[in-house]
């Protein structure tokens, strides 16, 4: 977008070099007239010469005792003089017994008005600007502004662009929310037809999600069918250094809008300027709310029927200022969530454009695997898939590289060469093989798709991955207890199978503890508290925090009761073990081999079927 304003007429550089000559010409010519002559050279003769003459009036000697200044000359005519000091013991005596003398304590001015000037006023202002100017050529830099001194101005990098060259096709799943942006595309191709009949759109839309699920895309491709220019600016980049400068930046951005209209602004990240605004904490963020402030005036300044749409994308919608809310301004709120098991396929497919694929791909099984991610990670794991057919230097992409990816951008990148001892390996092959049995010892845990142990770069030495049928959006408390129990199944495969316990479970535990509080302080599934909310989470698309809200008496009873809801699932989760030694032996010596298993693998040999090299002498029947 190209720059068209003026820079401000008297910037800062401009009063600088005012100043500077105007103290340059004082030092230069006025202020010579008041500093004393010139100094003359004498030898220490002539000093005492001039002494025995009684013509000296002031004696001033330097703190090193090396040279002596004088004034001498008849009254009206006196003059500077300058003598090296000889070493004269006799020298205060000398000078006591003429009384005309004075003897001066300070140093009389001896240096020259230009080395003066020089030492005391260009070296210093030199130096300050200097580096002030450096200093802030530096900040413009980061900024990514080109003119060093332009405060004035909003140098922000307002991304204009012509035509985004993004659609509604590029955008799967998020049917609702493109639906909603539908009216707003009909809108700006043509402003007039709603003008006519003196309805008013919404002047701004607010899309809310969580991060990577599309919302810059979507704005980006209600642009690219409107055919308008698109306008972005991310909210961070109007949060300065200096004061006034973001204020500066939305009005320029307005401005720059207005110009273009019909054009859409998109203002990405708005909670970081658009946070509620504290009462009256002294020194609180003011340029986050004077920016805010700016905000809120533009949008009511501007003509909504001109064509000047604004939308904004958050994932903290409840941080936001109530007033951005307020009829007039953002009061249109698109809901853009995590995609469904369809949602995810579309966007899958949609990716998947790009790339070569062999044929006969399931979409839907690796939908079904990746429950929970977001658009942004699902585009992620295409691109996996397509590197590592790269890497093992195929030509399309296959299933298996699908498969491979998502488990790489899920659970972290396969580490081929960590080495595990054989025993450490034995270890987590019981441990989750104590995950999976449990899980398919009970009836309501998702069945268990695939095993490994085979180390990932997130840590983790092996790997359960359970699989739902479909999305499951509701939890019975007998669900939620099953998946605690298979979370302690693998410690428990340890205690049972080798009589000592390991660090290998402390992912499990913290999950398992999680859930179980949950349960209790925010499920309302405990006996003692019933449907009591004790916590509240307090950002549903930030990784859910939450804080507690209750007495420190309660906090110790949940805090036991999580305990035992705990154990208990643990005990169970022993006993089913212990109940099935054989099926466990089998399994995980099988997982010992092969490292890998997949769902139908685990189901046969849970059923005793004979596995290729396997030892069979038992039927260990899954309850
Ligand atoms: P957000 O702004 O919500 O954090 P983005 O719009 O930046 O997310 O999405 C990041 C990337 O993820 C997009 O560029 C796109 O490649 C992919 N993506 C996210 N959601 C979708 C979707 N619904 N359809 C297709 N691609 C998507
Ligand atoms: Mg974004
Ligand atoms: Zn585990």
């Amino acid at each position: 977008m190209a720059d068209k304003h003026q820079p401000p007429k008297r910037s800062l550089l401009y009063n600088a070099i005012i100043v500077f000559l105007v103290m340059m010409f004082l030092n230069a010519f006025i202020f010579p007239l008041f500093t004393r002559p010139q100094v003359t050279e004498v030898t220490y003769d002539a000093f005492l010469e001039m002494l025995d003459a009684n013509q000296v009036h002031e004696v001033a000697m330097d703190s090193a005792g090396s040279t002596i200044l004088f004034t001498a000359g008849e009254e009206g005519a006196q003059r500077i003089y300058r003598t090296g000091a000889w070493p004269d013991d006799d020298l205060t005596q000398r000078l006591l017994s003429h009384p005309e003398v004075s003897f001066e304590t300070e140093i009389i001015e001896e240096t020259s008005p230009l080395v003066n000037i020089l030492l005391g006023w260009v070296l210093p202002y030199g130096l300050i600007f200097g580096a002030g100017y450096l200093l802030m050529r530096n900040m413009q830099k980061r900024l990514g502004g080109e003119n060093a001194m332009n405060f004035g101005k909003a140098n922000a990098k307002i991304v204009g662009e012509e035509k985004t060259g993004v659609t509604f096709n590029d955008v799967a799943g998020e049917d609702e929310a493109k639906e909603a942006l539908t009216e707003i595309v009909n809108f700006l191709h043509d402003p007039q037809k709603y003008a006519e009949i003196g309805a008013k759109l919404p002047k701004g839309a607010l899309l809310v999600g969580p991060p990577g699920t599309g919302k810059t895309l979507l704005a980006k491709a209600v642009a690219g069918e409107a055919h308008v220019p698109f306008f972005s600016i991310s909210g961070s980049e109007f949060v300065q250094m200096f004061v006034g400068m973001g204020a500066a930046k939305v009005r320029d951005l307005f401005k720059q809008a207005a110009e273009k209209a019909p054009c859409i602004v998109f203002i990405d990240e708005i909670d970081t300027i658009g946070k509620k605004r504290d009462g009256g904490v002294i020194g609180g963020n003011d340029e986050r709310e004077q920016t805010l402030n700016q905000l809120l005036t533009e949008m009511d300044g501007f003509d909504a029927n001109k064509g000047v749409v604004i939308l904004a994308a958050t994932n903290r919608p409840d941080s936001l200022d109530p007033a951005l809310l307020r009829p007039g301004r953002f009061d249109r709120r698109i809901p853009v969530e995590l995609p469904d098991l369809a949602g995810r396929e579309a966007i899958l497919r949609v990716h998947a454009r790009q790339v070569k694929l062999e044929r006969h791909i399931d979409f839907t099984a690796i939908a079904r695997a990746t429950s929970g991610a977001s658009g942004a990670e699902l585009a992620n794991i295409i691109n996996e898939a397509a590197l590592r057919a790269v890497r093992e230097g195929r030509a399309a992409v296959a299933q298996s590289d699908l498969e491979e990816s998502v488990e790489t951008v899920i659970a972290g990148y396969q580490r081929k060469n960590a080495v595990l001892s054989e025993h450490e390996k034995r270890v987590v092959s019981y441990h989750e093989v104590g995950h999976a049995l449990v899980a398919a010892l009970q009836s309501n845990a998702a069945p268990v798709t695939k095993i490994t142990i085979v180390p990932r770069t997130s840590g983790a030495l092996g790997y359960t991955m359970q699989v739902d049928q479909d999305d499951k959006k509701l939890l019975t408390r007998e669900e939620l207890l099953s998946k605690i129990a298979v979370l302690t199944g693998g410690r428990a495969a340890e205690e049972v199978v080798f009589g000592s316990v390991t660090t290998g479970a402390s992912n499990d535990i913290e999950q398992a503890t999680k859930l179980a509080r949950a349960m209790i302080t925010r499920y309302g599934m405990s006996d003692e508290f019933g449907m009591v909310a004790m916590e509240t989470v307090s950002n549903q698309y930030l990784g859910g925090d939450t804080s507690l809200a209750c007495s420190p008496d309660t906090a110790t009873a949940i805090d036991r009761q999580v305990v035992e809801v705990v154990r208990a699932q643990h005990d169970k989760a022993v006993e089913l073990l212990k109940n099935n030694m054989a099926s466990l032996n089998r399994v995980a010596e099988y997982l010992y081999r092969e490292e890998t298993i997949t769902g139908e693998q685990f189901m046969s040999l849970l059923r005793g079927l004979p596995e290729p090299g396997a030892t069979s002498q038992d039927a260990g029947d899954p309850a």
